[in-house]
């Protein structure tokens, strides 16, 4: 039933991109220079409706996925956002279980929606948020969004159950490593999960380079030499982050070390952008058509299934470990096109 792609990974979680729009503008995913007052996001028409990504989303548990991450852009700009979690959260597994239901979000508006959310099935949530000093954080959000409002927003979530609750924190050298133990030491404080995240070159707004990466062995020593730490076992095959545990027994932080250690290998994730593309990759250029198959009233469940399952089958990406062996261009890029992250879903 479940299908296995080419390189014998099955398919486990999907990433359902809400919105291709966000209310920050962080310099390393929709820097303002290109996403300005000009830009022109996907017309409503072109979204998936609520309707459409429930279909999808059942057809995606029918091949065997547990897990749904709900992501954008900021998904919870999108509007009535605990209508759809309601019935996402109606879907079971194969074997009749509750999913994996959860959401990544910038925490802006989690006052107002945390408890919505929560009410609404949400079980989790993962907070972004890349720094506690007000002026590092606003350079990086772009638009100068305060980091009490996050800290204020990760409250309501911690309040309304959504937990265990992580803090994603993009790590970029000569700009938020001084971040990086008091992030570490404030997750600990308030019992979340730290997880930082190599910058990588998604997309080409944000003109990466390798040498701004920091890598996971130098993250993992920054913080380990405060708090020793040591490695804890992945929770199931496909988990994107490394786990590392405190030995003073408060909680773990973990490592997306998709640059200096990528882990394709283990890839069981496919991601749904907005506009109902499929995307079997992170890195991958082009997506599949689902929005086409849904909006063609020739196909029925059985039809998007097949499709689905076919679309896995074919799989064979395995971008990052390609970016290791790529050349790289005059400015230190590796020579790989790519899709901007906020548009198929982060
Ligand atoms: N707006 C939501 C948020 O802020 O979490 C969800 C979408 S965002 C694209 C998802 C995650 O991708 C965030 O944690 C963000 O920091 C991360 N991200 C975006 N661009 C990245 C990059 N170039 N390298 C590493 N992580 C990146």
């Amino acid at each position: 039933m479940t299908p296995l792609d080419r390189l014998g990974r099955p398919l486990h979680d999907l990433r359902i991109s809400v919105t291709d729009r966000c209310n920050f503008r962080c310099t390393y995913c929709m820097p303002k220079e290109v996403f300005g007052r000009d830009y022109t996001f996907l017309p409503r028409d072109q979204v998936l409706s609520f309707e459409e990504i429930e279909r999808t989303a059942r057809a995606f548990t029918a091949l065997g996925v547990e897990k749904l991450r709900i992501t954008g852009g900021e998904p919870l700009v999108r509007r009535d956002l605990p209508v759809l979690i309601s019935r996402l959260a109606a879907l079971r597994t194969l074997d009749g279980r509750e999913l994996d239901l959860t959401l990544t979000t910038n925490g802006a508006a989690l006052r107002a929606l945390a408890g919505p959310l929560a009410d609404a099935g949400l079980r989790r949530v993962t907070v972004s948020l890349d720094s506690l000093d007000d002026a590092v954080f606003g350079a990086m959000n772009g638009i100068d969004f305060p980091v009490a409002r996050v800290i204020d927003g990760v409250g309501a979530a911690l309040e309304a159950g959504l937990t265990p609750l992580k803090i994603n924190m993009v790590v970029r050298r000569g700009v938020n490593e001084a971040s990086v133990v008091p992030m570490a030491r404030w997750a600990r404080e308030i019992g979340a999960t730290l997880r930082f995240i190599e910058y990588m070159d998604v997309g080409h707004s944000n003109g990466w380079r390798l040498d701004e990466v920091v890598s996971a062995a130098e993250l993992r020593d920054l913080v380990t030499a405060e708090w020793p730490a040591e490695p804890a076992e992945p929770g199931y095959r496909g988990e994107v982050a490394g786990r590392w545990r405190y030995l003073d027994g408060l909680g773990e932080f973990g490592i997306i070390s998709s640059v200096t250690m990528p882990f394709c290998r283990d890839c069981t994730r496919a991601r749904l952008s907005a506009d109902g593309q499929l995307y079997t990759c992170l890195f991958a250029v082009q997506g599949l058509d689902v929005r086409a198959v849904l909006r063609d009233d020739a196909t029925d469940d059985e039809g998007l299934r097949t499709f689905l399952a076919d679309a896995w089958r074919v799989r064979d990406d395995r971008y990052s470990e390609l970016r290791s062996l790529a050349t790289v261009d005059p400015d230190g890029r590796p020579d790989l096109p790519r899709v901007e992250m906020f548009a198929m879903g982060g």
